[in-house]
């Protein structure tokens, strides 16, 4: 029943049921329409009016080689049901065991954070129906998660707050339903198990944000961290990492929050701001007609870019949770905790601060650097080995990622290694070469790898330095220009720019423009 390739096929469920097939039961697409979706005029008034709270439920894939509960692989892509065993099919009497990796991550990921890992949580059943979690249950932490508290600091429109974080806590991901893209995708739903069992953190944060931006800040953040620490390879588009909003508005200076919906199935960062502002306009319009905002869960359809509900309070789950029989209270003391920040590596906050610091960097140079730990490292290498760091800043952040973003490469995919790039800062920074020039060099070198040094001797770029044969180039244009020569002998400086430019255009390029400069003047003014 279980072969790979097909996967498992089941007849398609009642609507109400399968999820993303819901009946639309949004009744204020007209009241959008009448609006004027977002006119700028009518957000900011309206947000004036009216003040959004969200609180973000953050779902990150752990970076463990194999599933949380049993020995299957967990790498993406392969043949459907290909990585299943008895465990993660929820077979009867396969029992669970504890991925030592997926908790000191999640330990990892609690740290970075700064919640307080707890010395004792509980794994939980969470009791729902659905074809692709085969034991009727996901296997959860409710009452006792791994992980409470904690704080994000995020700046969005130059405001910066403290994003509280609720709790961190460690369950199992589910198989996944494909409703589409068979041939009977319009009788049957197939269902792939590879994802069953996979390790998940929950990050679910406090209700402490206040506009949409903030809240793109904070997952932004949250997901630089998470990736920075190696617990989570970022990848939304692949579902390792996901979020649902919570949101929900009331009247500005009101102590009592408003009803909140919550909307999922944002799988792509681009979408995660439109889809709160959606949302926050939508609630906003719905009470400015004097209507109720419901307590439901919606739906994010980037194709269409509204929510729609899925299912309201009243027909939401019961999970009815209680402690999993089959795994002991995880236990983990302070030994553990140490040894797990022991591998912390430096935070990307930190780091940001240490290259204003150490290198003398402006901060935007040590925003963008810090963008990426791999871009960081390369940095730091450039900027080591060249002993210029403002130069090796001027350089990875110009250069070097035009070029790959030209190319759609990774830094990790870049040939020209940072000793390299390092060599072509020095001979700028000695002279040998002018920075256009180095330009050209670079481009040279990027796919080549051939040193700065290797193009510069062999192509003849070398700046020239030598006096004798800069002042008889400094002749030779005085000589074949002697109107200008004379217009600023009388007076006209403006010419001196332009016999500067024939001193180098006589030279190739490859004249040193300082001493060319200077001999120009001195001969001039003779
Ligand atoms: P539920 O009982 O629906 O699970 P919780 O209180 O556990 O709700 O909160 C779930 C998420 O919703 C958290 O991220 C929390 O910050 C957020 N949240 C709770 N109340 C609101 C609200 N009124 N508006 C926006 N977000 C909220
Ligand atoms: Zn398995
Ligand atoms: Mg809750």
């Amino acid at each position: 029943m279980y072969t790979a390739a097909a996967g498992w096929c089941l007849p398609r469920l009642n609507n109400s049921i399968a999820a993303g097939a819901s009946a639309e039961c949004d009744n204020y697409t007209a009241i959008h329409v009448r609006f004027g979706f977002r006119t700028p005029q009518s957000e900011a008034q309206l947000i004036v009016k009216y003040e959004p709270v969200i609180g973000l439920e953050i779902h990150a894939q752990l970076r463990t080689r194999t599933k949380i509960f049993c020995g299957c692989s967990t790498a993406f892509g392969a043949p459907p049901n290909s990585q299943v065993c008895p465990t993660c099919l929820g077979l009867p009497g396969a029992l669970p065991v504890l991925n030592r990796q997926a908790v000191d991550f999640a330990i990892k990921a609690a740290l970075a954070l700064g919640c307080a890992v707890q010395p004792e949580s509980i794994f939980a059943r969470k009791n729902y129906f659905y074809p692709d979690l085969p034991k009727g249950y996901q296997i959860s932490q409710y009452e006792k998660p791994l992980a409470l508290g904690g704080a994000v600091e995020v700046t969005a429109a130059g405001k910066t707050t403290q994003i509280g974080l609720t709790r961190i806590h460690m369950e199992e991901d589910a198989g996944k339903s494909l409703h589409e893209g068979f041939f009977d995708s319009d009788r049957n739903t197939y269902v792939d198990y590879n994802r069953s069992g996979v390790p998940l953190i929950e990050i679910v944060s406090e209700p402490d944000m206040r506009s949409a931006a903030e809240a793109a800040e904070f997952f932004t953040h949250l997901r630089e961290v998470l990736v920075s620490i190696g617990v989570n390879d970022g990848n939304m588009e692949e579902g390792s990492l996901r979020c649902d909003a919570n949101v929900s508005v009331r009247p500005a200076g009101q102590a009592k929050f408003g009803t909140k919906a919550e909307v999922k199935n944002v799988n792509s960062f681009r979408y995660l701001q439109k889809a709160i502002e959606y949302e926050i306009t939508r609630q906003i319009e719905v009470l400015e007609e004097g209507g109720r905002v419901m307590q439901e869960t919606r739906l994010w359809d980037s194709s269409t870019g509204r929510t729609h509900s899925m299912r309201s309070k009243e027909e939401a789950h019961d999970y009815r949770y209680f402690p999993e029989p089959d795994l002991p209270p995880l236990v983990v003391d302070t030994a553990r905790i140490e040894a797990v920040r022991a591998t912390m590596p430096e935070l990307p906050e930190a780091r940001r601060r240490r290259f204003v610091a150490a290198y003398a960097l402006p901060e935007y140079d040590a925003g963008v650097l810090t963008q990426s730990s791999e871009l960081a490292d390369y940095y730091e290498q450039v900027a080591r080995d060249s002993g210029n760091p403002k130069a090796a800043s001027n350089w990875v952040m110009g250069e070097l990622l035009r070029t790959i973003n030209d190319r759609g490469m990774n830094i990790a995919d870049v040939p020209l290694t940072p000793a390299a790039l390092a060599g072509l800062v020095a001979l700028v920074d000695k002279g040998t070469i002018s920075s256009s020039i180095a330009k050209d060099v670079f481009g040279k070198m990027f796919d080549s790898g051939r040193s700065a040094d290797d193009i510069v001797a062999a192509d003849g770029l070398a700046q020239n330095s030598d006096e004798a044969a800069l002042l008889a180039i400094v002749h030779d244009v005085m000589g074949k220009n002697a109107d200008a020569v004379t217009q600023y002998r009388a007076g006209k400086n403006q010419t001196f720019g332009f016999l500067v430019g024939q001193v180098m255009k006589g030279s190739g390029g490859k004249a040193n423009p300082k001493l060319a400069n200077e001999l120009l003047k001195r001969e001039l003014n003779r």
